[in-house]
């Protein structure tokens, strides 16, 4: 496991990559790794020009703050992910531009590109809408993430998952790139989708390949 450290610094330049990438604006977004003791998180109302290593908060599964400092308002779904879901090790949350564009049409969006098999399935699910920061967001999250990677978030942004970190990125910025090409077909006419063998051949084709999703 990690030194505690390097988890912090892990987490801060996330989050500077986030924004260097256009993928989160000011203090918008979050970003945690699981740990041993459940999982270390960005803070709430720190915008990433000022955030600091020391003022990541660890958290318990069960909800409970470990050390200094808030974490973030949307604590809950990384919580609830990690508890949910073996596999994850890493959550990012972003307010990314054309994701979050796309998660106010409140639409799954369909295999119109074979890079949709990144997050996981044939689709990209729309999970529906609650408040920000509250336990029915949290389960209508874990509920779109069954059997994904990614998930929109209706009228509010996108989550992506990883075994780690990196993965959990790497995955957000394909999420909000598969995003930008779908509007931009929806604008000259209507995306021809690929079939269900079709993307069966994907997913065979990406274990073989080497899940890009997973590999670190
Ligand atoms: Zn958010």
């Amino acid at each position: 496991m990690k030194s505690a450290e390097h988890v912090r610094q892990s987490l801060l330049d996330a989050t500077l990559e986030l924004l260097r990438q256009g993928l989160n604006a000011n203090a918008s977004g979050n970003v945690s790794v699981r740990t041993d003791a459940g999982f270390c998180i960005t803070p709430s109302g720190i915008g990433p020009d000022r955030m600091q290593p020391a003022d990541m908060v660890d958290m318990a599964l069960d909800g409970t703050v470990l050390t200094a400092g808030k974490p973030s308002s949307e604590w809950r779904f990384h919580r609830d992910l990690y508890a949910a879901r073996p596999d994850i090790g890493a959550v990012v949350h972003a307010h990314s531009p054309y994701a979050t564009s796309m998660a106010c049409l409140r639409q799954d969006i369909p295999p119109f590109h074979y890079m949709i098999a990144m997050a996981g399935g044939n689709t990209i699910r729309c999970a529906e809408y609650h408040l920000f920061g509250t336990q029915q967001l949290s389960d209508a999250v874990v509920h779109a993430m069954q059997d994904r990677k990614a998930c929109l978030l209706s009228n509010h942004g996108m989550i992506a998952c990883g075994g780690t970190l990196q993965a959990a990125l790497a995955l957000a910025v394909e999420v909000e790139s598969l995003c930008a090409q779908y509007w931009r077909a929806l604008q000259v006419g209507t995306p021809v989708l690929l079939t269900e063998a079709e993307m069966a051949d994907v997913h065979r084709q990406f274990v073989g390949y080497g899940d890009p999703a997973t590999r670190t």
